[in-house]
């Protein structure tokens, strides 16, 4: 099947938006297509499924780290296309966490390590990049997470980030924790995708325009904010869409 006979039959479907372009995930010409509204979420690359804000990463990653297949990856809570890329790698691990587990150990059946993102187990300055995808909207205590992500990179080494970010509100908590480490809502409760958990995962902060503030803080990393805007390239990468941004924090 050529190009423009897909093209046709994607068209007689309820596309919003289809685009040829070269993606970053899977390195190869393609069409972008969006099924729905969302570009977000809904804005996939036909031959690997990527959305905007795993190609944004990939692109930035690559950019940052272009040997990125010989440094020491660690991946906190993957998910999707990049975690089918990465896990073949000999030098990246990743890790979930199960509360009802050691910490530090290998879960069998995963192949993930169990930790805490909040208290690791690894020693100090043990990474060259650290990726997180989504996962720090559901932190309960992201000082003590960016202060561990700060203390396993080795100098020189960065964490790179993804993190539905809203530029024109300040970081705020969600969810405060009772004397008795009961949970208690302060803005009604939102979940999000896990995939370790078919309940979902509750979202737990904010991030706001204030985010890289907010990590010197908690752990002295000066973070960049990377956005994409409209161009020529960033459309042929298929990078559109709301909230695309790819923080950089370095130690
Ligand atoms: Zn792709």
């Amino acid at each position: 099947m050529n190009i423009s006979t897909v093209v046709q039959r994607l068209k007689s479907i309820r596309i919003r938006r289809i685009k040829k372009g070269y993606c970053p995930c899977c390195e190869r010409k393609t069409l972008f297509v969006a099924i729905g509204y969302w570009l977000r979420d809904d804005y996939r690359c036909i031959r690997c499924r990527s959305i905007p804000r795993q190609r944004a990463l990939m692109k930035v990653l690559k950019e940052r780290v272009p040997d990125y297949n010989k440094v020491n990856i660690h991946e906190s809570s993957p998910s999707g296309v990049l975690f089918n890329k990465f896990k073949g790698n000999e030098n990246y691990t990743f890790s979930y966490y199960w509360k009802d587990r050691p910490l530090g150990t290998v879960v069998e059946e995963t192949g993930a390590c169990n930790q805490n993102l909040e208290n690791m187990t690894f020693e100090d300055e043990k990474f060259d990049v650290f990726i997180t995808q989504d996962v720090l909207e559901h932190i309960y205590n992201p000082v003590a997470a960016f202060c561990e992500i700060g203390r396993v990179l080795k100098q020189g080494g960065i964490h790179i980030f993804t993190v539905p970010l809203y530029p024109f509100i300040k970081t705020r908590p969600r969810i405060k924790i009772e004397a008795g480490g009961e949970i208690k809502e302060i803005i009604p409760a939102i979940y999000h995708g896990d995939p370790i958990n078919s309940k979902g995962c509750l979202v737990t902060w904010d991030w706001g325009g204030d985010i890289a503030e907010y990590i010197y803080q908690a752990s002295g990393m000066r973070t960049e904010i990377i956005e994409f805007p409209n161009n020529k390239e960033n459309f042929r990468n298929g990078l559109e869409g709301d909230f695309l941004y790819v923080c950089v924090s370095s130690k």
